[in-house]
This record gives C-alpha cells, structure tokens and sequence, in this order.
C-alpha cells in the first residue's frame, strides 16, 4: 500500500475541491455575523501561510495564537501547519505570569493576536524573549495605538499576500503541527506537542457513526474555544468533512449562542458542562428553537444528571459525555449506548450517559492499582491510564514527563471505576480525592449526588483534615436564587444514597465556587479559601 502521510493539508484540498460553497460563519461581535464559504477559506489560509513566510516562519517555527474561536484563527489552524511551522494555541485565560512562561517556553517568534485581546498580551511584550512579530487579527485594517514595532495587520498581510501559495509537499506525518498547554492547576503548565497524524487521525476518529459521527451535512459549534484543545479536535474535522463551521468568536453569553442555534440551525455543539447549565437557565427563562440539535457534546468536568436529565427529556437533545485531557488531542471516550442499552430503564440510561463513556477507536484505556488492573465492577478504584495514536508521550521540554509517562501508558492523575460494560467513571482527581480512616471517598459522586438536589445550583466536595479519619468530606454549594435549602436538608438528601461514611461532615453556602481558566472548579483555591474562612 502507498505510504502517503496522515498530513493536514491534504484538509483544506479536500475542503478546496470538494465543498468550495460551504461556510464557515462567525460572530467577530456582538452584531457582526462574517460568513466565507471553504473556497475563500481556501484562498486565506494560502495567503496567511505566504505572509507568514515573508515574516520568517519556517518549518518548525512556533507561531502562537491569542483568539477566539473565527474563521481567522481556523485560517492560522491550518496555514501554520500547513506551511510545516507549529500553532501553539495560548489559552488567553491563564495568568499573565503563566501567559508569558508558555510563550517563552514554546519560543513562540511570532504571534497572532485578536484586536480585543491586544491590551491583554501588550503588557507581557517586554517580557517575551522570542516573540519578533506581532500580527493583529480584527475586520479591519487599524492597528491598536501602540509604541511596539513589528506590529502587523493581517488583512493587510493577505492583501499583498498571493492565493496561488503552494504548500509544502514533502510534510512527514510525524511533525508537530500544534501545541497547547495545560491549564495547570499546580505548577506551570506542560505543554503538549500534536502531530499531523495524530490530528489527522483524531479527526477522523470524530467522524465515526459510533463516536461523534461529524459529517458533511452538520452544523458544528464548538463553544469549547479554539486556544483549548483544539476545540476539541471540531474545527480540523469540520474542513476535513467539509462541515458547516458556526464560530461563536468573543460573545459567547447563553443568549447569543441560542441565536446563533436558531439561526444557522446548528446540529452538534460542544462546551464544558458551565457553559450548558447557563444555556439551559437561559432557555427556561426564555423559549428557543433549539429543535435543529442532533447532540450536545459536554465535557471537561464531570456533568451534572440533572443537566443531561433536562437536555435529553425536555428538549429532546440526545446529551454525550466526551473525556479527555489536553495530553489526549482531547477525545478518549464517549458516553454514547451500545445496541444492548437501548431497553434499559431510563434511570440506567441516564446513568451511562453520565458515565466518561466507552473509549473510541484505536485508544487503549485501563484502570489500575497496586494489584494491576482493577476488575470491571463499577467500585474498584484506580488511575486511568491511557495509550493510542493520540495520546502524547512527553510534555514538551519538562523534568515532568517521568511523573505522567510510563511504561507506554499516559497515566492520567484521574482516579475512575470501569463499569461492567467497560464504561469509564471517573471518581475524582488524584490530588481531590478524599482518603478517610484508609478508605477513598470520590468527591465527584457527591457533587454530582448534591448538583440533583433541586435547589442546588453548584456543589464541590473538598477534604478536610480530620485528627481521626485523616481527612473528612465538607460541602461547598451554591443555591438556586431564591432557594432557602438547609444544610440539614441536604444533608439528609445523601444519607439516603451513600454510605454513612461518605456523606460530609457541613455544608458551607457560597456565593460562587472558584473556577480554572476553563470553569471548572479550582479545588486548590477553594480550600485555601475554606481554610481561611475557618480560621
Ligand atoms: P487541565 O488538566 O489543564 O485542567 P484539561 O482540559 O487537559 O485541562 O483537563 C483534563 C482533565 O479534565 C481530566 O484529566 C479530567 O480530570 C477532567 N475531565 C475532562 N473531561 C471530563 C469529563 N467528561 N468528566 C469529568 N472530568 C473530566
């Protein structure tokens, strides 16, 4: 057989040749809807990977991205790549201490910026010490008033750039073509590099009737942005499968995404589960069509069953639990049904539903403990471990790869259960889980076990040190407005459904739960905060 290689060029020719009138639509504000179709996208990409070139981007150049999710930062996802040059996405909502030591570390030379976010990144300039180019992405021609120089506009650069741009042809799969970082809730973060092959082959793996089964005649939105995980892996599949693209840009506020649904009759859509808890308080408050979704993907932390009760039961809206990591491209599994569930109870559906899933194609995924494996029966626990032809096996330049890379396995730092189907449930987080008189308790059943409760809006269960059990449960929960639920109330809700052992010693009311760059909760924060409040 022919040995052509898994190469992200071959993308946009397919997308070029094949669906030239299909649109890539974007909001780039409040009021801008910008639409080009895969044959000007085309036309763009050529041209932003000439003008690069002229800037100095070689093969294996870091170019890093600052922006939203729109057609220009697919542009730069693809004419990066493309051109054998690496787009290490920088997620805009780390800290400026942790902005700058992603881009020093990748020795980014040179950077796409959005004209919103330009402020943002202007402060941290003196700092950077690879960075040579700045290119600054907005509808216009301006430039932000600035002292910098080397300071670019890119529509001017695809002016005078050519859309006969020819790109390499001698690309070999197994080079970087992408890199992120993650959101590193201890330490700096790690970076990670993706190869053409392994976003090729990702990509592909989103396509399966079994997974995600993205097709032609789709409309996808990927809420989840573009600077984190590659937005999942959505927008390389999308050009590859000549999908329609509907990219939310700056304003993502639960009403401008169920406009743009209505509107351009969006068919799968993917965010982490803060995103659909406000599109959803947003919908009871407000009637929307939203009948043109054939799946919600939701992932990135655990997702409450109310959620996915209310998506599927009232609106219809089939609700998946994707799982994955930045280490993982992101997706590992799926909380999709086998043929054999389709008969089971709904509550036994909704609890696979709210499961991480079954492990798609060409991933290996086990759950080990000191003994080994752990056996599939939905109570041992252990670390998930993971390996396949996208999952990493370093972190870029870092003393940390030895801790999270063994033996050919990614070890996750996420301690799961394996169903007796093979489902993936995870428990918690190595460094949250609870360890009470020798026993672990998971967080995360609680949480989720509290988050059904009618009147909790959010919940996070943190340990506590405790002079007899080590370590005890204690409740954080944010109430629905107007709620008066008591902490006797909730308490007695659990001791219904868990061991005695299991159910937290208080439950303290907040008005919010700190959350990471990417909203999920910030444990550490929470219970330094909690120490504090007690002390
Ligand atoms: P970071 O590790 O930087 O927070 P990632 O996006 O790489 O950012 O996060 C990966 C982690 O997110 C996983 O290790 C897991 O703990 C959590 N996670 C991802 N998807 C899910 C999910 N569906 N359910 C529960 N936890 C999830």
């Amino acid at each position: 057989m022919m040995g052509t290689p898994l190469v992200l060029t071959d993308f946009v020719k397919r997308a070029e040749r094949y669906f030239p009138e299909k649109l890539i639509i974007s909001r780039t504000a409040e009021n801008m809807i910008h639409r080009i179709n895969y044959r000007e996208f085309g036309r763009r990409t050529r041209r932003l990977a000439e003008a690069l070139t002229k800037l100095g981007m070689k093969k294996g150049t870091k170019v890093g991205s600052f922006a939203w999710n729109h057609h220009r930062h697919l542009e730069a996802y693809f004419a990066v790549p493309c051109a054998g040059a690496v787009l290490h996405m920088i997620n805009i909502r780390l800290s400026p201490e942790h902005i700058v030591y992603i881009i020093n570390h990748a020795e980014d030379e040179i950077l796409l910026v959005d004209g919103d976010l330009f402020p943002l990144i202007e402060k941290a300039i003196p700092l950077l010490t690879s960075v040579k180019h700045i290119v600054v992405m907005q509808d216009n021609h301006e430039l932000p008033p600035t002292d910098l120089k080397n300071v670019h506009s890119y529509e001017r650069l695809l002016e005078d750039a050519s859309d006969t741009y020819e790109f390499p042809e001698d690309l070999d799969e197994n080079m970087p073509a992408g890199m992120c970082y993650t959101s590193a809730t201890t330490g700096f973060p790690k970076g990670v590099i993706y190869t053409h092959r392994s976003l090729v082959l990702h990509s592909l793996a989103l396509g399966l009737a079994d997974s995600l089964g993205l097709r032609e005649n789709d409309v996808s939105m990927p809420v989840v942005p573009m600077f984190h995980v590659n937005a999942w892996g959505m927008p390389f599949a999308a050009v590859n499968f000549g999908t329609t693209q509907v990219l939310p840009g700056p304003m993502f506020t639960p009403s401008l995404l169920l406009d743009l649904i209505e509107k351009e009759k969006v068919t799968i859509t993917a965010g982490v589960p803060t995103i659909w808890l406000g599109v959803l308080k947003e919908l009871e408050q407000n009637k929307r069509d939203i009948s043109s979704l054939r799946v919600i993907v939701c992932g990135g932390a655990a997702s409450p069953k109310g959620l996915i009760q209310t998506f599927e039961e009232k609106y219809n809206v089939p609700f998946i639990v994707g799982y994955g990591m930045t280490e993982t491209t992101p997706i590992v599994s799926l909380s999709t049904y086998t043929s054999d569930m389709q008969h089971w109870s709904k509550e036994d559906k909704l609890n696979i539903r709210a499961t991480q899933g079954l492990t798609v194609s060409l991933l290996e995924t086990r759950v080990v403990n000191e003994q080994g494996e752990v056996p599939w029966d939905g109570k041992t626990m252990g670390e998930l471990t993971v390996r396949g032809p996208w999952i990493a096996d370093e972190y870029y330049k870092d003393e940390r790869t030895k801790e999270a890379f063994k033996d050919g396995w990614l070890y996750t730092g996420d301690i799961a259960v394996m169903t007796p189907e093979g489902y993936i449930k995870i428990t918690d987080r190595v460094k949250d889980l609870i360890k009470s008189g020798g026993e672990w308790i998971s967080s995360v059943d609680i949480e989720n076990a509290l988050m059904t409760h009618p009147q909790v809006f959010e919940a996070a269960v943190i340990a506590m040190p405790d002079e007899k059990w080590q370590e005890r449960p204690l409740a954080c929960v944010v109430l629905k407005e107007a709620s008066t639920a008591t902490k006797e109330e909730l308490l007695s809700y659990l001791e219904g459904q868990f061991a005695k052992w299991w159910v937290p010693d208080d439950v303290v009311f907040l008005n919010e739960i700190p959350k990471t760059s990417v909203g999920k909760f910030l444990k550490a924060k929470l219970r330094d905060d909690i120490h504090e409040l007690r002390k």
